[in-house]
């Protein structure tokens, strides 16, 4: 086991007293994301005691859509929708009504228990936000999907047209450290990230945030941004480890290995033992034939891909999870 002071890396042992209630230390989550190669399955079954406790082997799936691709004005380094970014990305507007209750329909088919439409963008624009808060409004008469929706900064305002429309929860990431973030954005700050998940949970909807791992930033940065995750109140936790994209800041950089991004889940799981904690953005790219062991920590995935980027598929996923004896959350359980 490692050895790292004041630390008693057994993890089963430390499962017990995350599920007795006891908030689990800095140096404790340092210690996870330290551990070496040799203590990964005992920390994933640890990890998964947590995992069954609150949600037995049930994984809830999403499905996002790009409902407004390319352009963004802001200079997110990860991001190829950046204008920053040279990379090549589908560039168009607002999607329609119409398109947006396709989408609806097409994740009810899937199975999936949320829908999450996502922008490019600042913030939304008027127009914007009247037409995603009526195809809310109409998905929500139609379908019996909970809606998540990304938009970006929002006002109070905003989020309470949102919450009117029946919009069930915001997703605003805040994505690293407060100290790393200044080398990963200059267009917007993490205070004003951190202010609009505060707006989120004042205008009644449930905040998912979480981050992207694998920028350049340190293991310190990975803990302080779990535990700034407890600080928001996040009631979902998405977690993406970058899969470098041509033309972005970060194109260069190497993808995590497969065990730092289990490692990463499992400090997560502790450090929030009865969150919905998901494996998205990276999942394929960085854990291959791995991917499933996500699920150990994680209770929760995207299917059919990301904003950007394809995904394994549909199909491939659900095989995954019955191969391994994972239950899909069906509407009627959430
Ligand atoms: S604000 Fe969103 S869409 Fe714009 S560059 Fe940043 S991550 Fe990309």
């Amino acid at each position: 086991m490692p050895t790292l002071p004041n630390v008693n890396c057994d993890w089963v042992a430390l499962s017990r007293r995350v599920l007795a209630g006891e908030g689990i230390r800095h140096d404790e989550a340092l210690a996870i994301l330290n551990s070496d190669e040799n203590e990964l399955l005992n920390l994933l079954h640890a990890a998964f005691l947590v995992r069954q406790h609150y949600f037995s082997r049930k994984v809830s799936l999403h499905v996002i859509r790009n409902a407004k691709s390319g352009g963004c004005s802001e200079d997110c380094s990860y991001c190829s929708q950046s204008s920053a970014s040279t990379g090549v990305v589908p560039c168009y507007p607002l999607q329609s009504e119409e398109e947006l209750l396709q989408g609806a329909k097409e994740a009810q088919a899937m199975g999936a228990i949320r829908y999450c439409i996502v922008t490019s963008g600042r913030s939304p624009s008027r127009d914007d936000l009247d037409r995603i808060a009526e195809a809310v409004r109409r998905i929500k008469r139609e379908y019996p999907l909970s809606i998540c929706v990304s938009l970006g900064i929002l006002t109070d305002a905003q989020a309470a047209e949102l919450k009117a429309a029946g919009v069930d929860r915001y997703n605003h990431n805040l994505e690293s450290s407060e100290r790393f973030f200044p080398s990963i954005c200059t267009t917007h700050t993490y205070v004003e990230r951190k202010a609009t998940a505060a707006r989120v949970k004042a205008a009644g909807m449930e905040l998912c945030s979480g981050g992207l791992m694998g920028m350049g930033e340190t293991l310190e940065d990975r803990v302080d941004l779990a535990l700034a995750m407890r600080e928001v109140q996040a009631n979902s936790i998405p977690l993406n480890f970058l899969d470098p994209r041509p033309g972005t800041g970060l194109k260069d950089r190497p993808r995590i290995p497969a065990g730092d991004v289990l490692r990463t889940l499992a400090m997560f799981r502790f450090v929030h033992p009865d969150r919905e904690i998901r494996i998205a953005g990276g999942r394929e790219a960085c854990l291959g034939p791995l991917q499933v062991l996500a699920l150990y920590p994680a209770n929760s995935m995207f299917t059919s891909g990301y904003l950007t980027t394809p995904g394994q598929g549909y199909q491939a996923d659900r095989r995954m999870l019955d191969m391994a004896g994972f239950e899909v959350v069906e509407i009627t359980d959430a």
